[in-house]
């Protein structure tokens, strides 16, 4: 990525995505910010939502944890525990119920082995090599003229990209879920709440297709690079 950063064309092809990136950021904060400050109707906290929701889920088994930080909610399927940040866990808004039921979710998907997910969670151990050293790969390859070497390093990232758009239906379903399982536990009754609940989880998933947008437009860019090496 160093590489790509003194190079100005790279912004030509990355630069809707990273706008997009800003706005989605804008997006989760402000909806966030907003919501946070509005209370639930059932008055539950984050944390007794958790425990009401796994239980219309039936998932008697996932723990609920709390984690440091803002935003930084999550399932973790290897430990099978929801990780809820303190903001979250202890406010009884709507912006928490709508972050807890979409880590539930996750924590559902997870129970009933949902395909995107478990191709999401084989990708990560690869990505977590080809998301570095793909691009120095590519680079060396550009560097000293070796093609084949560059292609190699392009493979490495693509499968970066892949997981970033893999991602994207494990992100919308577990939203999909959340709105879902929240109605029919009872836990939102108004459309105004479902109305916000659904604004919250929709600026979090912006921020995965901005994601999945830069991956994909670093990869044109690389194709321009090498297209560019050729005709040298
Ligand atoms: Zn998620």
């Amino acid at each position: 990525m160093y590489y790509a950063l003194y190079n100005p064309t790279y912004y030509l092809f990355a630069l809707p995505a990273l706008l997009l990136g800003l706005y989605a950021q804008y997006k989760v904060r402000s909806s966030y910010e907003r919501y946070m400050q509005v209370r639930n109707s059932t008055n539950l906290t984050g944390y007794e939502a958790a425990e009401r929701l796994l239980k219309a889920a039936r998932l008697t088994d996932i723990g609920v944890a709390e984690t440091s930080g803002t935003l930084s909610d999550h399932y973790d399927p290897r430990s099978k525990k929801l990780y809820l940040s303190a903001n979250v866990a202890h406010m009884p808004s709507v912006a928490a119920i709508g972050i807890v039921a979409h880590e539930v979710g996750h924590a559902v998907q997870d129970a009933e082995g949902y395909a995107p997910l478990k191709l999401r969670s084989g990708l990560v151990p690869i990505v977590q090599v080809g998301s570095w050293l793909g691009p120095i790969i590519f680079v060396l390859g550009l560097l000293i003229s070796v093609t084949p070497l560059s292609a190699i390093g392009l493979i490495l990232f693509t499968l970066t990209a892949v997981f970033s758009l893999v991602t994207l239906p494990v992100e919308y379903n577990a939203s999909k879920r959340a709105v879902a399982l929240l109605t029919s536990s009872g836990t939102i009754t108004t459309l105004e709440e479902q109305d916000a609940v659904q604004k919250v989880l929709s600026g979090a998933a912006l921020t995965y297709v901005a994601a999945a947008a830069q991956a994909v437009s670093t990869i044109f860019y690389y194709l321009f690079l090498l297209g560019g090496r050729r005709r040298r």
